[in-house]
């Protein structure tokens, strides 16, 4: 259990270091002592910190797998989080960013008749 832990958070910990780098963040400044062995601060003050975990979240669940798995699993968070590899609150504010689930842990699945 903390073994896989530790595996996702260095899996998130990766994407927010090429989210750094690919957004233009080239200075670091001495300030930016890292996510590895702290614990990730999901509502970090700066805007780059902010800017590198929304891109992190993307590339670790991908918006339209997660919307094509919440059709085909239910919004069943544990097994989400499981599948792509990230913790279970990485993928609820996944979730709630984009609409797919409600504080209150419900899904406000936009399903309905089917468009044929
Ligand atoms: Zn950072």
């Amino acid at each position: 259990m903390n073994r896989r832990h530790a595996v996702v958070r260095q899996r998130f910990s990766a994407a927010h270091e090429i989210g750094h780098f690919l957004c233009g963040h080239e200075a670091f400044d001495d300030a930016h002592v890292h996510v590895e062995e702290s614990q990730h601060q999901w509502n970090s003050q700066s805007a780059q910190e902010r800017e590198a975990d929304e891109f992190a979240a993307e590339l670790l669940m991908p918006l339209e797998w997660l919307k094509r798995d919440i059709s085909k699993l239910g919004l069943d968070v544990t097994a989400l989080a499981r599948r792509y590899q990230v913790s279970e609150q990485a993928m609820w504010i996944q979730l709630f960013n984009h609409g797919l689930a409600e504080r209150g842990g419900h899904a406000s699945t936009k399903s309905g008749r089917s468009s044929r």
